[in-house]
């Protein structure tokens, strides 16, 4: 039997319970489930409160979409504009205030 740990720190939940969270959430949470974009996080560090948890700190949220996107685009065979029809959006270009932004096009 396959043991559940924290996708994003890898503990147990003991003493933090772990907790289901959509990667791609709000009008994308259907999809999420569809194609198997939810994983379990510490319910209080990774997931809601902690200061590195996907709700509060922006740089991990992307990062877990961008681990998704990449899984969901090779196992469907999808290009990019599918992904963007599906999902909406591109995860993977960098946001303000991450390493290398703005750098790209030069
Ligand atoms: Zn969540
Ligand atoms: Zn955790």
């Amino acid at each position: 039997m396959e043991e559940r740990t924290c996708f994003f720190c890898g503990r147990n939940g003991n003493g933090d319970p772990l907790e289901r969270h959509h990667v791609f959430g709000g009008a994308y949470r259907k999809k999420s489930d569809k194609y198997g974009a939810v994983v379990w996080l510490c319910g209080n560090k990774c997931h809601r409160e902690g200061p590195q948890s996907m709700h509060k700190n922006v740089y991990n949220n992307r990062f877990l979409k961008r681990i998704f996107q990449r899984r969901i685009m090779e196992r469907e065979h999808w290009d990019m504009d599918r992904w963007i029809q599906e999902f909406g959006k591109n995860y993977y270009p960098l946001i303000p205030g991450e390493e290398g932004y703005g750098e790209e096009e030069e």
